[in-house]
């Protein structure tokens, strides 16, 4: 979601004439894209401030803004002490840039926009996207904003706010623009897409909104994320199943394998139904991959718990997984719940589940040598300049010997070795336009 919030940012200033630029250095006007899911991530937002305030030393016009998830939950209180920042924009507010930008250039003031929608009713405002060039193969599309589940560690439906689904007309339009334009991939986005469309007054789910951007010409491969398991229905495994150009891969957050943290947590899914919703998503879509989260050190979790996670990792056998140690943040249920487990106990479990996850990925990975991905072709792999890269529809990395020419080609690779992130491949053919 950050990502594609920078997009738009991006596009919104590009249609103020402003450039891109690499160099926080040659920046007239720089905006951080901020996260509050986990301490760290604040942390480095409030670091790179500090590099910005510097380099705004040497040239006083530039214009300092934060946006997204921090600049929502901090609000007016990041200007205190920081004489330097210019803006402060909240998740919803992401549209009113231009104006924000220019009430600032004009009277060099602070300024902040922090308007969170409070109901699912209220009207979404979604940027209109332009075209930079070299966009040429994917787009992220959100599809709704915000969030309704209020998990008892999570920070999203403060700083995001209500659940507010997109029309499905629009969001088809916007696919089909996309198409005509180049994009052979889109990614619908979304804090829990498989509740799709429970604001709208259609009655009309997210298994309708594949069927819709399935048939949009042009348009090769469908991912999505984030998947909740509690709301994963029959109806989308089907659309899952019957459509070509969904890949098999879904990301299927778990946090834990045990039913009380669960409970706890507020997930509203007990392990056995993840277990029962994994068995169906693998008997519909035999290749499928499923990567997950993992949240160990949960208020309370105690070590029969904790195995009670390592056992579900075990039994599923996941392509991969995000794993982290729980963290205290303000404003969530879980910040007073009592059973506050000390840093070093959550890093010793998540190390524990670090090596079990590892090791099966790994495991998986090399036990699929030999079979031939399609692949789409991203670029050139950034730690072998020799090597291109790209993504099976199962989502793995692929590294091989090919020339940057075939990058926004679909190839067929095969898989030599088995790795972490993916596999080394070797070039089978390139099947353009379409793989057999
Ligand atoms: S589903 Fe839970 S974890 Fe995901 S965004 Fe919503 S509240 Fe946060």
């Amino acid at each position: 979601m950050n990502e594609d919030d920078a997009e738009q940012i991006a596009n919104l200033l590009m249609q103020m004439g402003y450039s891109q630029t690499d160099s926080p250095e040659e920046a007239d006007v720089a905006m951080l894209v901020t996260c509050s899911v986990r301490e760290k991530p604040e942390d480095k937002a409030k670091s790179m401030l500090g590099r910005l305030r510097d380099i705004k030393s040497e040239r006083p016009g530039m214009i300092i803004g934060v946006c997204g998830c921090m600049a929502q939950r901090e609000g007016e209180k990041l200007k205190r002490g920081r004489p330097y920042l210019d803006l402060v924009i909240g998740t919803a507010n992401i549209w009113q840039i231009p104006d924000l930008i220019r009430q600032v250039q004009a009277r060099r003031r602070f300024t902040s926009a922090l308007d969170l929608p409070e109901t699912s009713s209220d009207p979404l405002t979604t940027p209109t996207r332009i075209d930079r060039e070299g966009d040429a193969l994917k787009s992220f599309v959100p599809v709704m904003y915000g969030c309704n589940n209020f998990c008892a560690y999570c920070v999203v439906p403060y700083v995001r706010g209500r659940e507010r689904s997109r029309p499905l007309d629009e969001i088809v339009l916007e696919i089909h623009d996309l198409a005509r334009k180049g994009r052979r991939e889109v990614t619908l986005l979304g804090q829990n897409v498989n509740s799709y469309g429970s604001t709208l007054d259609t009655k009309v789910d997210f298994a309708d909104l594949l069927r819709a951007v399935s048939a949009v010409p042009g348009i090769e491969r469908i991912r999505f994320t984030t998947s909740h398991p509690k709301d994963l229905s029959d109806r989308l495994i089907d659309a899952m199943r019957e459509l070509q150009n969904v890949c098999e891969h879904i990301h299927l957050a778990v946090q834990s394998g045990d039913d009380e943290v669960l409970r706890r947590m507020n997930r509203k899914y007990t392990s056995a139904h993840y277990r029962e919703r994994v068995a169906a998503l693998r008997a519909a879509v035999p290749d499928i991959a499923i990567t997950t989260d993992f949240l160990v050190g949960f208020p309370g979790e105690t070590e029969e718990q904790f195995q009670n996670t390592i056992r579900l990792a075990e039994d599923i056998r996941f392509d991969a997984a995000f794993m982290f140690a729980y963290n205290v943040i303000p404003n969530t249920a879980a910040e007073k719940m009592d059973g506050q487990l000390t840093r070093s106990e959550k890093n010793e479990r998540l190390g524990r589940l670090i090596e079990v996850q590892n090791r099966i990925t790994c495991e998986i990975n090399s036990s699929q040598i030999g079979n031939v991905y399609e692949v789409l072709v991203e670029g050139v792999s950034p730690k072998d300049k020799r090597r291109i890269t790209g993504l099976t529809r199962q989502n793995k990395t692929v590294n091989f010997k090919g020339n940057p020419d075939m990058v926004g080609k679909m190839v067929k690779v095969r898989a030599l070795e088995g790795h972490l992130y993916g596999f080394v491949g070797e070039l089978v053919e390139v099947c353009e336009p379409v793989c057999a």
